[in-house]
């Protein structure tokens, strides 16, 4: 939890975001309730819509994507920046507004979203807010709380209509979002950052691909040595050929194998022996680095 002992302020603005959140915003539970309806009639319809920061997780990402039917590649030239900024651990991605004088997002339509359905988690859970501490070295899981966020000239929250905070997220189809977005974390809060691991730029690389690059991430998937080299169930190599989420779940646990060293997927036995005879070697004549068996 952040307090008046915590460090220097970060310079990723997620992070810088997270801290603000964690010391000013009052915290509200599952069965919390606030006032909000959002709809044509109300005289602010489509203003909010604009001049955002709205920050892209991968299952956003493959969601958009999908909905648009593009590559993977096209959706994140067309509709994303990639800010870089001093100190970010981890890729950042940005929905790319349009460039006129309002900045309105490039999906925003007369009606409304015109990618409702598949509209990414911020403006799905719009007018609450996340906020969630990290966990504790010794295995506690951070605190998690919802807040209200009031953006300003929003009419919706003048509205009668009631809401728990549970009512809400289930409205909103937030769950399946939640899951991936959990799934994200162990990447991105991984001890590795917490004890002051940093990522080298081509590792950065590999973690942007596979997390939101998903077409490419298939190609490397399917047109590299990898499945050679690690035990994968033949079904859901299958699975990954054309389902995004298998694909996805896969990268999860790849990056945490070779970014990290955790065993999410399993060396197979006869390239890990000759990975050992590699080592044996390497010590043989007095070589004691290793290289990754990951690595290409
Ligand atoms: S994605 Fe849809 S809901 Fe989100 S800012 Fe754009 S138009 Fe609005
Ligand atoms: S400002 Fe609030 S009420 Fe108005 S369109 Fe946006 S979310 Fe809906």
């Amino acid at each position: 939890m952040s307090d008046e002992n915590a460090g220097p302020v970060p310079d990723d603005p997620r992070e810088q975001l997270q801290e603000k959140i964690l010391t000013d915003s009052p915290r509200l539970g599952p069965d919390d309730t606030f006032k909000f309806a959002c709809h044509p009639g109300i005289s602010c319809f489509n203003k909010c819509c604009g001049d955002v920061n709205i920050f892209l997780s991968p299952y956003d990402v493959l969601r958009m994507k999908r909905r648009l039917e593009m590559t993977s590649g096209e959706f994140l030239d067309k509709y994303t920046l990639l800010p870089v900024q001093k100190g970010m651990k981890t890729p950042v991605v940005v929905l790319r507004m349009k460039d006129d004088d309002a900045k309105t997002c490039q999906f925003l339509t007369g009606e409304g979203c015109g990618i409702y359905s598949d509209r990414p988690w911020p403006c799905r859970m719009y007018p609450l807010g996340l906020a969630a501490s990290k966990d504790t070295p010794d295995g506690w899981r951070g605190e998690r709380f919802y807040f209200l966020m009031r953006e300003e000239g929003c009419q919706g929250l003048c509205e009668a209509k009631d809401w728990t905070v549970r009512q809400w997220l289930e409205d909103q189809g937030i769950d399946e979002y939640d899951e991936w977005g959990e799934a994200f974390k162990e990447l991105t809060l991984h001890d590795f950052f917490e004890t002051g691991g940093t990522l080298t730029p081509d590792k950065m690389h590999m973690l942007f691909v596979a997390c939101y690059d998903l077409d490419k991430f298939r190609e490397f998937v399917f047109e590299s040595t990898l499945l050679d080299r690690f035990e994968v169930d033949e079904d859901f190599v299958e699975q990954m050929r054309y389902d995004e989420e298998s694909l996805l779940r896969f990268a999860f646990l790849w990056l945490r194998f070779s970014l990290f060293g955790e065993e999410t997927v399993k060396v197979k036995a006869d390239v890990a022996e000759a990975f050992q005879g590699n080592l044996d070697k390497r010590k043989m004549f007095g070589k004691e680095s290793a290289t990754d068996p990951a690595e290409e």
